[in-house]
């Protein structure tokens, strides 16, 4: 538990964005105005006096949580790992078991409709990111020991303990306050089981939904159950030195209606064969193909795909790699080249879920009759190897912070692990003063030292382009 009145870790401010950041920044300094600010949004006095009668559950459920941006570098990261935590269901305590994902505690089968719909809005270019995930019984009560007794969390409306669907497991709020975040949901949440359920809180959504649906990675039974949530059996695992997987090979899994799926031989193609099918710009995937990336032993591997120049004329094919428990696409232009085209360099564990998928909808109208191979992919142990050269981003002299909207922040080490001691802005640029390897985010392990006037300190260069 954090110290009485002090916000906990991802804790919760009014609705004013602006207002929340200057409140963290300053501490405190600001109060007046910032309860100022939330009597005009609540349309209630300060003072605290609670005769409100709200927040049953399906009432309001809070107010917008602060968004203090502690896990942008840790957005898509997730963890299946299960642990039991006690949730509250209509004030009825229950076993429930919860992952991790954007460093958040999520339940289970939530968490795994999040991660598919979180990959889905990533195909789109929008990053998704839990703000408050599963809460714990002791976490409800601080808040709402706030709210009556107005002396922390700037006397935010909480829910009674007990009756917040964050503690039945089924509500996440979410980073809607992110460029192109609501707008996507409002499009797209329902096909993945999300709908807002508290219509003044755009950014409270709840999981209500059918995990059948959807491929996701979390959860047991359901992994086992659905053929394409984990290699086939007959798949062998792949050699350390890595190897070739061709879409006749066991490994390979095609997708969706078969009679669009076009099997040819073809003098250019890997192995002398392929199949093909082609692209749509349908919200969802007809079809696609898996390739299972089971190697032998952990490591460090380039993946690389073979593309046919007759049968790969997508401008935009959406490459999805799950890899050591965390979600990466990457978009190729087929045009640009034949042979094999490298994806980029990924860490992968034995385990049998990691693969690569190519879907059909790529977002290019089916009318241009363009097409996506599945083809040979081949996999390259390199962390065995010699060290690869420096990249181009290692002689930036300055680096543009690109966070999709949100704030990116600076950390005195070249990890997660300590508060920030700043933010910086999307778009912002800033001196890159040297590299420094650290903890790994989104499959980089570079971290910038950077300094924009007075602030230095360390960001993930997962979240920065280079300026010459
Ligand atoms: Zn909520």
């Amino acid at each position: 538990m954090p110290a009485p009145c002090s916000p906990p870790p991802g804790g919760y401010a009014v609705k004013a964005t602006v207002v929340d950041n200057m409140v963290m920044r300053h501490t405190g300094s600001l109060a007046p105005t910032l309860l100022a600010v939330a009597a005009l949004i609540l349309g209630t006095v300060p003072g605290c006096s609670n005769n409100l009668g709200v927040s049953d559950g399906d009432g309001i459920d809070g107010e917008e949580p602060f968004d203090d941006g502690s896990n942008i570098e840790l957005q898509g990261v997730y963890d299946c790992s299960e642990r039991a935590d006690t949730g509250f269901r209509n004030g009825s305590r229950f076993p429930i078991t919860v992952v991790s994902v954007d460093a958040r505690p999520v339940e289970v089968d939530t968490a795994n409709a999040y991660i598919a719909m979180q990959d889905a809005a990533r195909r789109d270019g929008v990053n998704l990111r839990i703000v408050s995930g599963f809460r714990t019984n002791g976490e409800q009560q601080y808040l709402y020991g706030c709210y009556v007794n107005c002396n922390c969390n700037n006397c935010n409306l909480a829910a009674r303990p007990g009756y917040s669907n964050h503690q039945s497991g089924h509500a996440l709020d979410l980073n809607t306050s992110d460029r192109g975040v609501l707008s996507w949901l409002n499009n797209n949440g329902r096909r993945f089981g999300f709908s807002r359920t508290v219509p003044s809180e755009d950014w409270h959504w709840e999981w209500w939904g059918n995990d059948r649906d959807f491929e996701g990675p979390c959860g047991g039974e359901r992994a086992a159950a659905a053929p394409t949530s984990t290699a086939p059996a007959d798949c062998p695992t792949l050699p350390a030195e890595g190897g070739i997987i061709e879409e006749d090979s066991a490994c390979f899994t095609p997708g969706g209606p078969t009679q669009y799926l076009r099997a040819v031989d073809d003098a250019n193609a890997s192995d002398g064969s392929l199949i093909w099918t082609g692209v749509t710009a349908a919200a969802d995937a007809a079809n696609y193909g898996v390739w299972w990336v089971k190697p032998a032993q952990a490591g460090r591997y380039r993946i690389e795909a073979y593309i046919n120049r007759t049968y790969g004329s997508s401008q935009q094919a959406k490459y999805a790699i799950r890899h050591n428990g965390r979600n990466d696409l990457v978009t190729l232009n087929l045009t640009t080249a034949g042979g094999f085209r490298s994806l980029g360099e990924f860490e992968f564990t034995t385990g049998a879920a990691q693969r690569v998928r190519l879907d059909d909808n790529t977002g290019e109208r089916s009318n241009l009759s363009r097409r996506i191979p599945f083809d040979a992919l081949r996999i390259t142990r390199i962390d065995t190897a010699a060290p690869p050269p420096p990249t181009a981003a290692n002689t930036c002299p300055r680096v543009r912070v690109s966070t999709d909207g949100g704030e990116l922040n600076v950390r005195p080490t070249a990890s997660t692990a300590q508060a920030p001691r700043g933010t910086l802005p999307d778009g912002s640029v800033v001196d890159r003063l040297s590299t420094r390897q650290g903890q790994e985010v989104r499959g980089n392990t570079d971290w910038y030292e950077v300094r924009q006037g007075s602030l230095t300190g360390f960001i993930s260069a997962a979240f920065t382009t280079c300026v010459q």
